[in-house]
Parts: structure tokens; sequence; C-alpha cells
């Protein structure tokens, strides 16, 4: 299929694909949960709603109440620890891949930067993007969501 991009774990045991047109956007999370899950100092992740990605794996999950309140599910693969994908608990519809799975990500374009209140001085947020000092709030998230469709 044309503008299947594909992606999967370091060991390769959790492998996904999607049409890169279904993607709704994509973004540098500079959260503190973020830094720590990545051992890094952000997060570049792409939204895309549930239904146009097909992972293949057994991905576990690791959950944690976000900064909004909401539940955060971050799922990884169980042998390697690669995080794939989070979502929120109260928004299983849209997932949010961590865009450094991918094989080929040179494609992709980021919209904004989230968390930048808690971005480190070595690895500052891109000051071309449009930036959110914290996230950019469950309501644009709906937003994004009700676009999608
Ligand atoms: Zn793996
Ligand atoms: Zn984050």
């Amino acid at each position: 299929m044309k503008n299947t991009e594909n992606g999967q774990c370091h060991c390769g045991k959790i492998t996904y694909k999607f049409n890169r047109q279904k993607i709704i956007s994509a973004h540098h999370c500079h959260c503190s949960d973020c830094q720590k899950i990545t051992g890094s100092g952000k997060a570049t992740i792409i939204y895309i709603p549930k239904k146009h990605i097909e992972i293949n794996g057994d991905v576990k999950f690791y959950q944690v109440k976000g900064s909004s309140g909401l539940g955060v599910r971050r799922g990884f693969c169980e042998n390697c620890g690669s995080g794939i994908y989070s979502y929120l608990k109260e928004l299983p519809h849209i997932l949010f891949v961590k865009a450094g799975t991918l094989e080929d990500s040179s494609w992709l374009t980021i919209d904004s930067n989230f968390f930048t209140d808690s971005a480190k001085s070595w690895s500052m947020p891109d000051q071309s993007l449009k930036s959110f000092n914290k996230n950019p709030g469950i309501a644009s998230t709906i937003k994004t969501l009700i676009k999608s469709f």
C-alpha cells in the first residue's frame, strides 16, 4: 500500500503499520514523565486514530496519572523495553505513537511543543514551532479527535 509506514520496537517483537495520510498531528513532549520514560529530553509523538493503525505483538502497559488528572497508559515491549505508544484511558480512540520507532520518519513534520516549562537546558524546545508551556488541554485533544472522523 502506498504511504504505508512501518515501525517496530528495538527487538522486533512488536510491529505496527499505518498510512501516513491518516495521522492527525505530531508533537515534541518535554514533560517530566516523557523525560523519565525515554531517558532523554523529550518524546516525539504522533497522534493517530486507533482504527488507522495495525499493531502486532504483545504490548505491555504501565499506567500513571498524567498532569491533567487523566490516566496515561504507556505501552512498551516487555522484551526490549522500547516504548511504542501511549494513550489516555479516557480517550482510547487516539494513540500517541513514539516517532523514533518508525523505520522511516523523514516525512514527518512536527506541529508543536508540549510542556516547554519542564524542558531541559540541554534539550531546548524548537523555537520555530508553536509551544504550550503545559499540555494543550483535553479540549483541544477532543477537537482534534472530532476532526479526525
Ligand atoms: Zn521489543
Ligand atoms: Zn510527555
